[in-house]
């Protein structure tokens, strides 16, 4: 099944842009349904597949629709792994797109997977020329997730001058592995940013890893939306 149309939509909303370059931004999130992992501790389990929650189908136009009408500039495309869909087709001018991504898939190949649940993805390459002005997020799991690194993919991104990385730490030891991953594929400093992890304001608030972050070189994610209002639903 030809996917290039097919955009399978779990929720939409309003929020601030919680971590990463652009923290504390107005913005409408769009959160597509599927991803091709499971990590451990993901807390969007709901989107994993077509029977974990509830999504609607939308084609392009009607997503160009609902980003065009809300009034945020800047819009969010998550997941779920958005980059299963064509996400170049959602370009709508005067509106600045991020997208959040696990980082396992090129987004200029294309692409046919089956998934665990029978669903096929077979999409087109997107436009580089297109999705080069988006700002990708990219997010590598470390082994806290148990699951596996696309090489081919990181020293894509690793490459890439539109995107940044983001990874999420609990402790020290997780701080030396970021920093081997970053080594290994010749990562550049400036584009890693680094959260904590937990659903709690008091999980967010660690200043003695923080420290630990500054003198790695990394930069500092806050998660703005887990010290707000904790692991609540479309926020
Ligand atoms: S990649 Fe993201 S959405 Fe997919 S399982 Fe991992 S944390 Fe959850």
């Amino acid at each position: 099944m030809l996917t290039d149309n097919i955009f399978y939509v779990s929720e939409y909303f309003r929020s601030i842009q919680g971590e990463g370059n652009y923290a504390g931004v107005n913005s409408l999130f769009i959160r597509f349904q599927h991803c091709n992992l499971k990590c451990l501790w993901c807390d969007t389990k709901y989107t994993w597949n077509k029977h974990s929650g509830l999504h609607i189908l939308y084609t392009q136009t009607e997503i160009k629709k609902v980003v065009a009408e809300n009034t945020a500039t800047h819009v969010i495309l998550t997941g779920g792994e958005p980059s299963l869909y064509r996400l170049d087709k959602l370009d709508v001018q005067g509106k600045k797109f991020h997208v959040e991504s696990n980082g396992t898939i090129i987004p200029t190949h294309p692409l046919n997977i089956q998934m665990d649940d029978g669903s096929v993805f077979s999409r087109g390459a997107m436009d580089e020329k297109v999705i080069s002005k988006y700002n990708w997020v990219i997010s590598p799991k470390l082994s806290n997730s148990f699951q596996e690194i696309n090489e081919e993919a990181i020293v894509f991104w690793a490459k890439n001058e539109w995107c940044i990385f983001k990874f999420i730490a609990k402790k020290g030891s997780d701080l030396t592995e970021i920093n081997d991953f970053i080594d290994r594929y010749a990562i550049e400093r400036a584009k890693v940013f680094v959260g904590l992890e937990g659903a709690t304001l008091e999980s967010q608030i660690k200043p003695g890893l923080v420290d630990e972050i500054i003198n790695f070189g990394f930069h500092f994610s806050p998660r703005l939306h887990v010290m707000l209002w904790g692991n609540v639903r479309r926020k």
